[in-house]
């Protein structure tokens, strides 16, 4: 087929990369999902098993990799709190390491890569909503460190294999992302509130629920992704991903109680050490550079498709 290309997704089994999988086969190109099945599932991308354009290669991105592709989209990672903070050591040394790997690899076969960056870059911002040239306020010794620094040394990996070696890069900075296929134990706010509130548990807010977030459906995600890999070769990033609409803890409680009709409590828990007070991008580079990009699904919408996804799995898997 004209503009087949060969992919690699690392994290290919997690929740943001089994629907990276599934888009890059729907447009048409040969994927290869590598994947240690760290904090994703063989469930996630069962579906895709046996279509002779998808390769499930379990391989730790801590060690090198070798596969001629055109592409590699890098999203090897644990993404939850609980997970990253659960191996630390393991999880700086799969941004890092994994960088190494996969943009040694990039340059041996003349590959471009895209990092799946994170807003977490910009740590406990003073700066609202966080652009792209905003350099963070990231406490470099504390419990996200693994992960705010793993992601901010990788992001200077790729841009020194560019400067360096020419590799072609491209950093995307996404912000808190949702959708169908987050597990159940995630740990995540979105998957917590609405499995709460289905399962009639009361509903856990951390501190006072004033903190913000800006939530963005997957599929808007996708279309970032797709878009900046297929920008000139001098655009390199890095671009925020994400949708701006802010809201607090309390209101996203709200809202989910209100699509699930749930009656269950809202209650109030600890706040974890260092969680950051405002998120929002700001996506105007995104807008510019990727051809007018923006998210397309207002958080009522992306959150009843969710709701829906976890209902049917909770009738399947329900302890
Ligand atoms: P996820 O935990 O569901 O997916 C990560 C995947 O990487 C899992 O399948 C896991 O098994 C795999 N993995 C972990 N360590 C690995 C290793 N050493 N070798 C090979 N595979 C490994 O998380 P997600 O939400 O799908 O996030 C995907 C990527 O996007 C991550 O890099 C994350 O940092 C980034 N990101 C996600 C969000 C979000 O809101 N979901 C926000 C910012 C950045
Ligand atoms: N949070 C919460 N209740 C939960 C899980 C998370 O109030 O059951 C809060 C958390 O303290 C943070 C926000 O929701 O302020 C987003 O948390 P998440 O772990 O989803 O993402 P991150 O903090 O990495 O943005």
């Amino acid at each position: 087929m004209d503009g087949m290309k060969r992919i690699l997704v690392t994290g290919g089994a997690g929740f943001i990369g089994s629907h990276l999988c599934e888009r890059l086969l729907t447009d048409g190109h040969e994927v290869i999902c590598l994947d240690n099945f760290y904090s994703g599932s063989k469930q996630k991308i069962r579906h895709l098993i046996g279509n002779p354009m998808f390769e499930l290669v379990r391989h730790d991105v801590t060690m090198p990799y070798y596969a001629e592709v055109d592409e590699i989209y890098n999203l090897a990672c644990p993404a939850s709190p609980i997970h990253y903070q659960f191996n630390p050591i393991k999880t700086i040394k799969t941004s890092v390491m994994g960088a190494i790997n996969m943009l040694g690899m990039a340059k041996r076969v003349k590959a471009k890569i895209l990092q799946a960056s994170t807003s977490e870059v910009y740590g406990d911002p003073d700066v609202h909503p966080q652009v792209e040239s905003y350099w963070g306020n990231v406490n470099p010794i504390g419990i996200r460190s693994c992960y705010d620094e793993g992601k901010r040394c990788a992001e200077s990996l790729f841009v020194n294999y560019h400067q360096q070696n020419g590799v072609k890069i491209k950093i995307v900075r996404i912000f808190n992302t949702y959708g169908p296929r987050m597990e159940i134990n995630d740990g995540r706010v979105v998957s917590n509130f609405i499995v709460q509130a289905l399962r009639g548990e009361p509903i856990t807010i951390y501190g006072n629920g004033m903190q913000t977030r800006s939530f963005q459906y997957v599929d808007d995600l996708l279309e970032g992704f797709v878009r900046m890999m297929g920008t000139a070769d001098h655009i390199t990033g890095p671009v925020n991903l994400g949708n701006p609409e802010e809201y607090t803890m309390l209101e996203l409680a709200r809202e989910v109680k209100d699509l699930t009709g749930s009656t269950s409590p809202i209650i109030y828990q600890s706040l974890p050490k260092d969680d950051p007070m405002r998120r929002q991008p700001d996506i105007q580079v995104a807008g510019e550079l990727l051809n007018g990009w923006k998210p397309l699904v207002p958080l009522r919408v992306g959150l009843a498709r969710t709701i829906e996804y976890f209902d049917n799995l909770l009738s399947v898997r329900p302890g």
